[in-house]
């Protein structure tokens, strides 16, 4: 029997982690709102074919990686590997190209994601990512405005040592070109890449450059740039966004073998990666592009896209890395301390009667001594403490200390039910 959670999983825990992924949810939240972005939820499994269709059937996430299944009726499914074909498959099958929405459709995600890999720090079997994706708009400034969101997203959580790369995969004519001159270049060492980069030279010579194996690194080094491919649209796509980043002071680099590990890039790609030693090959918190065929791929009108996906998991590790502080965990502005059995229903009035005053509020359930109430009360770093004793209750009155000043007065309890708001100004003013 095993009940341990499964591996590549995790539990988050409150309250400090929990919060902390509250934090970076908000911020996002927030932050990609200004822009203008929507939040889409998709469900969690999808059709097996959406993602063959769309990651691409040589890719590691689809020939490796994924959790399939069949249902009951013998339907192949996969928990979603990714948040980008999902997305695409709600924006055709919803028809939200129409011409009652908004163009460029921006919209943003937050959920779990599934890949079957071997797990280590930063690299999970369930993961999550908050994605975002522009639908519409073939503009280069999309590509810059999306990929300066990420940045601004990552300079409002503090991060300081992060770096943007981005490359350009151009459009259908420069990636043909390309293969071929990519082919010619690998043929020749083919017996001394690693296997797995063997079969991609047949396959999809562009996945050779992704391989993390020793063995095929030297050879990626030196293999012909994909910008000296460019087709002239292409090139002229790249150009404008290198001006448009330069235009806004984003700082970026080229690197011409960056190829991201998914089918449906094309133009720009990117990668957002730490400098923190401690993030190993894990290094990548943000990665996108823009992918001008996917929509029709999956049965919609030909739409230009771009969007981008960063993990939460390696966030975190980063933010830790950077030793990064957050905000000071919430504390409750009341605490009830409840003495004796009497008061037990008095105490439980009084504590909603705070929240729903709109303060947070909490109390003792387990009928223990004054002191150690009054602990928990300092350790939630509670402003107020309530008491409230048989003799309190005897006269309807309660007790109440701010724990900062020490300063402590009895109130009526009806006031505390009438006019909580008050009674915590009146408490909680300088002197
Ligand atoms: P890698 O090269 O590290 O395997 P990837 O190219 O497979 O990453 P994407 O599919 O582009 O990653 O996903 C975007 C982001 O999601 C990554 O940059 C990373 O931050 C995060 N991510 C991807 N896979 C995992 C995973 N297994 N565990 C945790 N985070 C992940
Ligand atoms: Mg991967």
């Amino acid at each position: 029997m095993n009940f341990q959670r499964p591996k590549g999983t995790n539990d988050i825990l409150p309250v400090v982690e929990s919060k902390h992924w509250q934090f970076i949810e908000e911020k996002a939240r927030t932050l990609f709102s200004n822009y203008h972005f929507n939040e889409i939820r998709t469900p969690i499994f999808e059709h097996y074919e959406v993602f063959v269709r769309s990651v691409g059937d040589t890719s590691d996430i689809v020939s490796k990686e994924m959790y399939s299944f069949y249902d009951k009726k013998n339907r192949h499914m996969t928990l979603r590997p990714e948040g980008t074909a999902p997305v695409v498959r709600a924006y055709v099958e919803n028809r939200l190209f129409g011409p009652e929405f908004s163009n460029p459709y921006k919209l943003y995600y937050i959920g779990p994601m599934f890949r079957y890999e071997n797990p280590q720090k930063g690299r999970l079997r369930q993961f999550h990512q908050i994605g975002v994706e522009a639908f519409g708009s073939e503009n280069p400034a999309t590509d810059v405005e999306t990929i300066a969101m990420a940045m601004d997203f990552f300079k409002q959580l503090g991060l300081q040592k992060i770096r943007l790369v981005i490359n350009s995969l151009g459009d259908k004519e420069t990636r043909e070109n390309y293969r071929q001159a990519l082919i010619d270049y690998l043929l020749p060492h083919e017996s001394e890449l690693s296997e797995d980069s063997q079969r991609r030279l047949q396959e999809n010579p562009l996945r050779v450059l992704d391989s993390k194996d020793k063995r095929d690194q030297q050879f990626v080094a030196e293999a012909p740039s994909i910008l000296d491919y460019l087709s002239n649209e292409a090139k002229f796509h790249f150009e404008m966004v290198t001006t448009m980043l330069d235009a806004l002071k984003i700082a970026y680099e080229i690197d011409s073998t960056m190829v991201r590990g998914l089918d449906y890039y094309t133009h720009t790609i990117f990668e957002i990666m730490s400098d923190e030693k401690e993030m190993g090959a894990q290094s990548t918190i943000c990665a996108g592009g823009r992918y001008n065929q996917l929509v029709e791929e999956l049965g919609g009108p030909e739409t230009p896209g771009f969007g981008f996906a960063m993990g939460i998991e390696r966030i975190l590790m980063v933010l830790k890395a950077e030793r990064v502080t957050f905000p000071k965990e919430n504390t409750v502005d009341a605490y009830v301390v409840s003495l004796g059995k009497e008061t037990n229903a008095e105490s439980l009035k009084v504590t909603q009667a705070i929240r729903n005053a709109g303060f947070s509020a909490d109390r003792d359930f387990m009928n223990r001594k004054a002191k150690a109430q009054f602990k928990t009360a300092e350790k939630l770093g509670a402003t107020l403490v309530l008491t409230l004793g048989e003799q309190e209750l005897a006269d309807r009155m309660i007790n109440i200390k701010n724990m900062d000043t020490r300063i402590e007065k009895r109130f009526i309890l009806s006031d505390i039910y009438n006019n909580f708001s008050k009674i915590y100004d009146e408490m909680t003013q300088e002197n």
